[in-house]
């Protein structure tokens, strides 16, 4: 029951404008860690896994694990693909048992992005319940998020999203709108906020049919991803500031517990130390007791 894909989840959050908060894991702790929090705060959230530590650990007990762990939790949860540019790497994960893919064609030209997010969208489909996120525009790296700030032609054209989503068939869209990953280089980042809202207008504005999500959440200050959230991103993703919270807390408890050879402890203390996080975006998004 607990097993969903996210398009419902986003649906629901899109009609009620509150965003659902989708955590990039590194390791099954920090998996543990946003169940947790999400069955605590009655919360719909996804756990997220990005290419390299998907491989790493390997999508069949990414899945196994994600199952077992959603199976007993009241409240929905998915398990998806964050940012895959390797249209076989999302199939395998699809047949895994990964609940939504994110292909990532966004860098390649407009005919190539459709074909293979249409291509992904269709296996997805034929193989069950999968929900599938695309991206236009480009959602930068840290080096080169003010350029593209400030780089209209790479950002999402509200008139070619329309036709992306129609002609790829995918269910959520990821709108480039000028947030980039990892740590902003600037207190104040040029977002595209007229734009977010045209793009939900378009899709969204009788009702609910293609839910947008921010990516980029660390670092924002927490008026604009109220703002975002208001305009109508209702998955939104965080990444680097949980990588923080992980490493900072477990150098934290080691070099206060030095003589210390215990790594369940440090586990524990880890864990804490993310789901207080995760407690902080829950309610900056807005999700608390929405599952
Ligand atoms: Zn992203």
């Amino acid at each position: 029951m607990a097993i969903v894909n996210a398009k419902e989840m986003l649906l629901k959050a899109t009609k009620e404008k509150y965003s659902v908060g989708a955590f990039n894991i590194t390791n099954i702790i920090q998996m543990e860690a946003v169940v947790e929090a999400a069955v605590e705060k009655k919360a719909p959230l996804i756990i997220q896994t990005s290419v390299a530590p998907s491989k790493f650990l390997k999508p069949n007990v990414l899945a196994a694990v994600y199952r077992t762990l959603a199976e007993s939790a009241p409240i929905p949860i998915c398990l998806h693909l964050d940012h895959c540019t390797d249209v076989d790497f999302c199939r395998t994960c699809a047949d895994a048992g990964y609940t939504n893919i994110m292909i990532d064609a966004s860098k390649q030209v407009y005919e190539e992005n459709i074909r293979q997010t249409k291509e992904v969208a269709d296996y997805c489909r034929r193989a069950g319940d999968i929900s599938v996120e695309g991206e236009l525009g480009t959602v930068s790296g840290v080096e080169d998020q003010i350029k593209v700030a400030e780089d209209e032609a790479a950002l999402c054209d509200p008139e070619t999203a329309v036709h992306f989503v129609e002609e790829t068939g995918i269910d959520i869209l990821a709108p480039a709108i000028g947030t980039a990953h990892g740590i902003y280089k600037t207190a104040n980042p040029k977002l595209d906020f007229d734009r977010l809202k045209k793009i939900f207008n378009l899709f969204n504005a009788e009702e609910p049919k293609v839910p947008l999500v921010v990516h980029g959440g660390t670092g924002l200050k927490p008026e604009v991803v109220k703002k975002l959230v208001a305009l109508g991103g209702s998955k939104f993703n965080v990444s680097t500031d949980l990588k923080h919270v992980l490493i900072d807390s477990t150098f934290e408890y080691i070099s206060a517990n030095r003589e210390q050879y215990n790594p369940g402890k440090i586990d524990k203390a880890t864990k804490e130390a993310i789901i207080k996080r995760i407690n902080y975006w829950i309610e900056l998004l807005g999700c608390a007791g929405k599952a």
